[in-house]
Formats: structure tokens, sequence, C-alpha cells
């Protein structure tokens, strides 16, 4: 048993956590991570990273499997996957990323502990880690230790009932696999598996698919997943598996696996959280604009502190924690955080909707008048702006297209300058990118637009 006192200890060491430790060694914070996995949390080892590889691989996969009858002139043999294979690949990359992780944290002299965290009291947790138990007591906490999948107890995650977790690993195509919940991570697996050659159902208890969007912008995303050959059952219930079938209340689907992602919960119970008796905000802890919770001295950031549920929220609010934790003055300011659904195609949200803006001016721009969107096959999908009326500044920018993940920057950025249309609409943008795009609707906006 090793005693350690330190300044600050951060307890999880996924994107929420070790941003923090890492911003609070750099600023000379004495500072603990503790984390009983390899360095990345969910997003690094079984989230982000792992299935945008999966995607990746999918992609190209089905490109390839569709390019002799596309109308590009290319001839190619029927391609094969072997996914043992590409999940090979995928973890070579999960693995030089913890590398890195560590070889940041060590670089900003944080001091890291293998093990899992449990709270004593307010000031003091215990570690049992693989080899030795620690007591630490730390001036400042901070709770950063994400969140797991939901179980439907009619569903229990096992051989053949799969956690996005489980699908990250598969080593071979499920010939038929069956999607409960038709959000996130339902569809962006789903939809890489159905390129991968499964016959994917996606049973989903609202009445469309990827509720938290607005349905403008997952409109094109439905009309893709019939293309891949996806069938989506709205409005349905799933109701339990046995021998191949899943049962729900509006019919059967035959299926080898079915994947579960249905939401997630915080983890709260390793910690012993109950404790502390914090306030919490539903199942997850109540926190204020500066991620303090109801205890002075312990913070909670990122998954743990509820929707959204997304890696560089809970990076921004690590490094606000370990700047104020250090002595700076600083709070949480951010206009936007943006959301991407890496579907096919993908959608990105950033600011506000038209609908939740009092007199907004509104201008769309469809990528079926873009010539680089010609010129890549795909001209589904669109750009947003929308701005206050008022005075023409830019408080959201949404699209849906093929690759608007990398567009996602530009609107953000945008929105935190505090841009105008006429900002957005006099900025030269290189011809031809689909980028155009958003200097088209801002015009379109004000009237001018160029090219629809
Ligand atoms: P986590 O990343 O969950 O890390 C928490 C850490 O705490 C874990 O390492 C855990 O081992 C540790 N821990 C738990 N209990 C204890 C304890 N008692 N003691 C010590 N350590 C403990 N978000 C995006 O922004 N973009 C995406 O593309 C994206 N894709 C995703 C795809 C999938 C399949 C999934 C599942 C999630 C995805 N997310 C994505 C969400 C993203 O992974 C999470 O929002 C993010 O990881 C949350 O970070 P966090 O630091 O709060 O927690
Ligand atoms: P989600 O909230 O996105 O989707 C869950 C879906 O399941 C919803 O559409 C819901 O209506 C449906 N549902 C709930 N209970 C059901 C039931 N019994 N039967 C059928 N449908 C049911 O949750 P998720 O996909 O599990 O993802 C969890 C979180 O992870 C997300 O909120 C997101 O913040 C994060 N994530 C982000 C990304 C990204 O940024 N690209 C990717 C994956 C995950």
């Amino acid at each position: 048993m090793a005693d350690i006192k330190t300044k600050l200890l951060v307890i999880g060491a996924g994107p929420g956590g070790y941003v923090c430790a890492i911003r609070a060694g750099q600023l000379g914070v004495d500072t603990v991570i503790v984390d009983p996995q390899a360095h990345g949390g969910t997003c690094l080892n079984v989230g982000c990273i792992p299935s945008k590889a999966l995607i990746h691989a999918a992609d190209e996969f089905y490109r390839m499997t569709h390019a002799s009858s596309g109308p590009l002139g290319i001839s190619l043999g029927r391609p094969e996957i072997d996914l043992g294979k590409t999940v090979a690949w995928k973890d070579g990359i999960v693995e030089r990323l913890n590398n890195g992780v560590a070889g940041l944290l060590k670089k900003a002299k944080v001091r890291s502990i293998r093990g899992s965290a449990h709270f004593v009291d307010g000031k003091t947790v215990t570690v049992s880690g693989d080899d030795e138990e620690h007591t630490i007591r730390a001036e400042n906490i901070v709770i950063a230790t994400g969140s797991s999948p939901i179980e439907l107890p009619f569903l229990p995650f096992g051989k053949t009932i799969l956690s996005s977790t489980d699908a990250l690993s598969l080593s071979e195509v499920p010939k038929a696999l069956a999607v409960v919940g038709g959000g996130y991570i339902g569809l962006e697996i789903g939809s890489a598996f159905a390129k991968l050659g499964s016959q994917v159902t996606v049973v989903e208890a609202a009445d469309r698919i990827l509720p938290l969007y607005d349905s403008a912008l997952t409109k094109p995303v439905a009309k893709h997943l019939s293309t891949l050959g996806v069938s989506v059952m709205l409005n349905t219930k799933a109701e339990n598996y046995a021998d191949g079938v899943l049962h729900t209340d509006r019919g059967d689907v035959s299926a080898e696996n079915v994947l579960v992602t249905v939401g997630r919960r915080p983890n709260l119970d390793t910690v012993g959280v109950d404790e502390l008796m914090l306030s919490m905000n539903g199942p997850f802890i109540d926190v204020n604009d500066a991620c303090q919770t109801s205890m002075r001295g312990i913070y909670a950031i990122g998954d743990v502190t509820g929707e959204p549920m997304l890696a560089h929220r809970a990076m921004a609010q690590g490094e606000m924690v370990a700047e104020r934790i250090a002595g700076h003055k600083v709070s949480w300011d951010k206009r936007c955080i943006p959301a991407v659904c890496f579907t096919d195609p993908e959608i990105v949200s950033c600011g506000l909707l038209p609908h939740e803006v009092k007199d907004a001016k509104v201008g769309e721009f469809p990528f079926a008048a873009n010539g680089r969107a010609m010129t890549t096959e795909r001209e589904d999908g669109f750009v947003r702006v929308v701005a206050r009326a008022s005075d023409d500044a830019v408080v959201g920018i949404q699209a849906v297209g093929v690759g608007v993940s990398e567009l996602s920057a530009a609107f953000s950025l945008a929105i935190e300058m505090g841009a105008t249309l006429a900002d957005i609409g006099a900025t030269i943008h290189a011809h031809p990118t689909q980028s155009e795009g958003l200097q088209e609707a801002a015009l379109r906006a004000l009237g001018k637009a160029l090219h629809i």
C-alpha cells in the first residue's frame, strides 16, 4: 500500500481525463491520473477511432465491390474481405494512439496509475490495481469515468447479442445483422456492416432515425440506407431474441447477430459516487458552467455529465477545468459544440437550428448545384446557414453530404468568431470544393446566391 498526495487527481483517462491531466501537467500542477484500461478511454479504444476505422474499411470495400457497375469505366474482380485482418489493422491504430497519449502524459510530468479508483471521502480515493493498492489524497478531484452501453434486460449482451464494443472486434461479417436503436452508433456501425455485405435491419423505437438531429438533415441518410439495402423499422420495439430471430412488436427479423445501441449510461458504480451524495441530473452528475459538482474541489467532465456525449466536448471541459485548477480565470464560453454523425452521407450540426432562432434568416445550398460534389458522384445533401435577421450574425450552420465532417471546423470557427452572412459571403472559398456550398448558402440567405 502506497500513499500519494497530489494537487489534482483525475479519475479516468478518456478524452476528458487525459486532456485535463496533460493541460494541468503543462501548467505545473502536480497531477495523478488513474485508469484500469489503456489510455484513451471509450473514444480511442472502443469508440470514435475504431468505429471510423471500420467505416473506412467498409467504404473502400463497398466502392471496390460496386466499381464495375459505376460510370467511371473501372472494372475490378469481386473483392473479398478478411475482417480479422481489418480488426488487427484497427487495433494497431489504437495501440499507436494509446502509446501516444501515455507519452504526452509523461512529457507533461503526470503520474499514471493503472487501477480502478473508489472514493473514501471527498478528498481521498483508494486505487486497486494489478500489483499494488494506493490511497490518494488530492486537493482537487476530477471525475471523468465516462459511459458504457445500455443493456436491455431482454437482450443481454453475450455471444450473439452485441454491444458496440463487440461489434468493432468481430472476426467475420455477419450474414444478417439486426440493429436495435437507429441513433449515432447503430447507424454508423450498421451502415458499415451493410457495406461489408450484411443484410442489416434497423429497429428504431422513434418515428424516424437519428431523432437527435433535425429531420431535414436525416432524410438523405434515410434515403441512402435504402440504396445500401438496409431495412428500417420505425415505431418498433424489440422484444427478445431466440433461435436466430429477433421478435419485435411489429414482426420478426431473422438475424445471426443483434447489435444493441440504445444509448449509454454514466460509469458511476465502480467509483463510488453514491457515497459522496453529489447532486445529480437524472442519471448523470450535475455540474455548473465550470464543471464543478455540488461538492467543493470535486469536478466532473465528459460523458458522466450527460449529453452531448462527445469526445471533443469532454476534451474542452477537461482543458477548462485544468486551467481553473491552475488558477486561471476561465469559464465555459463556447458558442457551439459541433456534432458530426459519420453516416453515409455524413451530418454536421453546429449551433442553432432555424426553429430555435426568432426571426431567422436561413440560406440553404444543395450539393446538386456544386461542381465538386458532381465529380465525386454524390450530389445528395446541402449546407444550411442560420442567421439572426436583426444583425445577420451567423448562429447556426448545418450540412449533410459525403465528407462534410471536414467542413465542421469552418462552421464552428465562423460561429465562434461571430461571423455575419456578409463575412462568409465575401470570403473567397477555393474552387472546386464542397466548402463553396457554405459561401453560397450565406449568399442565398442575403438573396445574392450566384450558382442557383
Ligand atoms: P470515456 O472515454 O468513456 O473514458 C472514461 C475512462 O474512465 C475509461 O477509460 C474507463 O476505464 C475509466 N474509468 C471508469 N471507471 C473508473 C474508475 N472507477 N477508476 C478509474 N478509471 C475509471 N464521440 C465523438 O465525439 N465522435 C465520435 O465519432 C464518436 N464515436 C463513438 C463511437 C462509439 C462506438 C462510441 C461507443 C462512442 C463514440 N463517441 C464519439 C463518444 C465518445 O467516445 C465519448 O463521448 C467520449 O469517449 C467520452 O469521454 P470521457 O473522457 O468522458 O469518457
Ligand atoms: P443514441 O441516443 O444516439 O441513439 C439511441 C437510439 O436508440 C435512439 O434513436 C432511440 O430512440 C433508440 N432506442 C432507445 N431504446 C430503444 C428500444 N428499446 N428499441 C429500439 N430503439 C430504441 O445512442 P447511441 O447510438 O447508443 O450512442 C450513444 C452516444 O454516443 C450518443 O448520444 C453520442 O453522444 C455518442 N456517439 C457519438 C458519435 C459521433 O459523435 N459521431 C458516434 C457514436 C456515439
